[in-house]
């Protein structure tokens, strides 16, 4: 009978890369006894949110046409607020993606000569046109929304002094929202624990309660024990295909808070005068409650992927002298699922996305090639075998092919998988040379 080294073997992954896998692992025991603790309180949290609102049967069928009368999709809403202990939220398959949430809270809330405020510096990428920072059609500019950006420290800090004088300049209070992003996204900053999320809130609140303080929580939910919303936070959004769709959501994305705020989104997303009165589930209700039922577990997969990744990539960098660093490091606390690995040089972001793809349930005979990609600078690299088309939480890789050759890494919805996704990484790698294979047996 073949052996757990022979099912490895069998996907080229040699016996002393297994060793030094299940070294690194042995090492992270406590680590991930930690992370299976918040992972069963987070996943209790959800199944009591499902069981007050009174989750049966029924609420598993989904509409048709203008979806009147929903109660599937109004429970589940029920279901998100209570999880996220805000008073309403809105999630829907009509939200396409988490830049369409943050554009649908954004403009529904804010209206012509209004400013938005950033407090974390620049936003991510594709918020750049949302707001008008690039031009582009139907940004809030065109709208007459203005925008303002504290940047943070050097050190990737917030700059309370920034903000505190931004918001005493603003005497004519046109100030409506504060945006915060909680992860890092493709920058090199910290991710934000909803601690200091909190204490960015207060700053802004003190001076100003008036201002709507909006957190963009995209592959924030579950990890910690408590979100956004419950430091303060008037709405929080994100997307479907991270963490809280637990990888079965075949799209969609939510925003939740102050009833007030999430109805102004409603009208937004839908109409004015019908807000979330409409909208048709259709047929995606079974995988957005089990999604959710399973998210907490699903993101304490991803968090040990990345964990794993990362210790076990300092390991090999002490091994063999190969040059790499991870960010996070091993040992640093994490508020969000997305690892960074930087080698400085183009072939070992080519091996290790290689690596991820050739481990994947769907795609695993393809060969992920740099491509141009619009809204970039430099050609990117991906690796995704996913079920859902670029979800997130599933097993994934990408690195634009400039310096200092960098790839994000996130995701796996089991950990055997994000296991074997990351040995087959080191696998490719000493396939390709990038480090001395006999340094590590
Ligand atoms: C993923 C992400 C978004 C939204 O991206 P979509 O690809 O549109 O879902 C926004 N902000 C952050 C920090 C993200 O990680």
């Amino acid at each position: 009978m073949i052996d757990r080294a022979g099912m490895y073997a069998a996907f080229g992954i040699d016996s002393a890369v297994l060793s030094l896998g299940d070294g690194v692992l042995e090492s992270l025991q406590e680590r991930f006894r930690q992370i299976d603790e918040r992972a069963e309180f987070n996943s209790l949290k959800v199944i009591r949110a499902m069981q007050e609102a009174r989750v049966s049967e029924g609420c598993l069928q989904g509409s048709t046409g203008y979806g009147y009368g929903d109660t599937g999709r109004d429970t589940l809403e029920a279901v998100y607020a209570k999880v996220f202990g805000t008073e309403d939220a809105l999630v829907r398959p009509q939200i396409v993606s988490g830049t369409h949430a943050l554009n649908v809270a954004m403009s529904g809330n804010l209206r012509p000569g209004d400013t938005l405020l950033s407090l974390t510096g620049k936003p991510y990428d594709t918020l750049e046109s949302v707001i008008g920072i690039r031009p582009a059609a139907g940004s809030l500019a065109e709208y007459g929304v203005a925008y303002l950006q504290a940047d943070l420290k050097p050190d990737g800090s917030f700059d309370r002094e920034a903000v505190e004088r931004i918001l005493e300049e603003d005497r004519e209070k046109k100030i409506r929202m504060a945006a915060i992003q909680k992860s890092r996204g493709y920058q090199t900053r910290p991710t934000f624990s909803v601690n200091e999320i909190g204490e960015m809130i207060a700053c802004v609140k003190a001076l100003r309660p008036d201002i709507i303080c909006m957190v963009d929580n995209c592959y924030g939910e579950f990890v910690e024990r408590t979100e956004p919303s419950e430091h303060g936070a008037d709405l929080i959004v994100g997307s479907l295909i991270k963490n809280p769709g637990g990888g079965l959501a075949p799209s969609g994305g939510y925003i939740a808070g102050k009833k007030e705020y999430v109805e102004q989104a409603a009208h937004r997303l839908t109409s004015p005068g019908l807000g979330k009165e409409v909208g048709a589930s259709l047929q995606v209700l079974p995988s957005y409650y089990q999604g959710l039922f399973l998210a907490p577990t699903v993101t304490a997969s991803a968090l040990k992927g990345a964990v794993f990744a990362a210790t076990l990539y300092e390991a090999l960098r002490e091994r063999s002298g190969m040059k790499v660093l991870a960010y996070p490091s091993a040992d640093a606390e994490r508020y969000d699922i997305i690892q960074a690995l930087t080698f400085y040089q183009p072939a070992a972001v080519q091996a290790f996305c290689e690596g991820i793809q050739a481990a994947a349930p769907v795609d695993s005979f393809v060969k992920p090639e740099p491509w141009e990609m619009p809204g970039y600078d430099s050609k990117v690299i991906m690796a995704a075998g996913t079920f859902i088309g670029g979800s997130s939480i599933e097993l994934s890789a990408d690195g634009p092919m400039r310096e200092p050759y960098s790839v994000f890494f996130q995701g796996g919805l089991t950990f055997p998988h994000a296991t074997l996704g990351i040995l087959k990484t080191v696998q490719t790698l000493s396939e390709y040379g990038i480090f001395d294979p006999k340094s590590i047996q």
